[in-house]
């Protein structure tokens, strides 16, 4: 039987960890040509090493996903090859979370930076290709902070929120185009993220609590295979939204 993403480009955003390094994963073992993004070269490296040994079409495009001009050079050439990219995994984030009293006025930017726009010059870079071929898919990882807050998290909450909200709208307005929109919204996933949080007190109590080592809340692949459901339906299947919570979530 042919893999099911065979013959499809799809560009990874924060593959050099966590949920999007458990999708590249994923993804290439259905048999998806890679295009693999994030900040740091060596982790993009090993896993494209990895990826190529089981046989995986893999290109990489180091990127800081805030960096709008360097994002319009990733999609230029993105557009130049043939094809363009079929499926976006808009999956870069940070969470330097800490109380609004605080003050932390440089990660409340960071968050909107990475979190809002880098989403939006990722969306940017692929979907006028997309909708010119009248077929893409656009996978947006936003949070269950997307319909909730959390104390200590509402910047970060706010991005997310915008990140749902810049998803619901794409997908109305893509339908002409037939870009189909998705917008998956995890809950607590053991990652590396919480050592994005710069305040001390509070990286300490997420990693001491729910992040805990050992604490069972979900794997990356848990969303790897939510993001893999979403992508591999019939041309005429949008799902819209995923939301998926460890079953000791709240
Ligand atoms: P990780 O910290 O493991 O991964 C974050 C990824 O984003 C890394 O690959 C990192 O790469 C990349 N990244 C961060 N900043 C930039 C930047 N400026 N430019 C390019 N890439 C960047 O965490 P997760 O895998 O958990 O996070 C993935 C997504 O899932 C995020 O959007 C996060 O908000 C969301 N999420 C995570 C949850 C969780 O509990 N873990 C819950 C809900 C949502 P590098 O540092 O190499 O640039």
């Amino acid at each position: 039987m042919t893999p099911l993403l065979q013959g499809k480009r799809v560009w990874i955003t924060g593959a050099s960890s966590g949920i999007g390094a458990a999708t590249a994963r994923t993804l290439a073992a259905a048999g998806a040509s890679l295009v693999l993004s994030a900040r740091r070269v060596e982790r993009l490296e090993a896993l494209a090493a990895e990826l190529q040994a089981q046989g995986a079409d893999i290109q990489l495009e180091p990127v800081d996903v805030s960096d709008r001009n360097a994002m319009a050079a990733v999609g230029e050439r993105l557009a130049a090859l043939p094809g363009g990219v079929d499926i976006l995994i808009n999956n870069a984030g940070t969470m330097p979370i800490s109380p609004i009293i605080s003050g932390r006025v440089d990660e409340w930017e960071r968050m909107i930076d990475v979190n809002i726009k880098g989403v939006l010059y990722a969306i940017h870079a692929v979907y006028p290709g997309m909708a010119e071929r009248k077929s893409g898919h656009i996978v947006n990882i936003s949070s269950v902070a997307s319909r909730v807050t959390f104390q200590s998290a509402g910047v970060y909450a706010g991005t997310k929120h915008a990140v749902r909200a810049i998803s619901d709208t794409l997908r109305k307005e893509a339908i002409r185009f037939g870009v189909r929109v998705t917008d998956v919204q995890p809950g607590s996933v053991a990652t590396e993220l919480p050592d994005s949080i710069g305040h001390e007190k509070i990286r300490k109590a997420v990693k001491d609590n729910m992040y805990a080592e050992g604490s069972p809340i979900l794997q990356p692949e848990d969303i790897a295979a939510a993001i893999f459901y979403a992508v591999t339906q019939p041309a005429h299947v949008d799902v819209s939204e995923l939301l998926i919570r460890p079953l000791i979530q709240e």
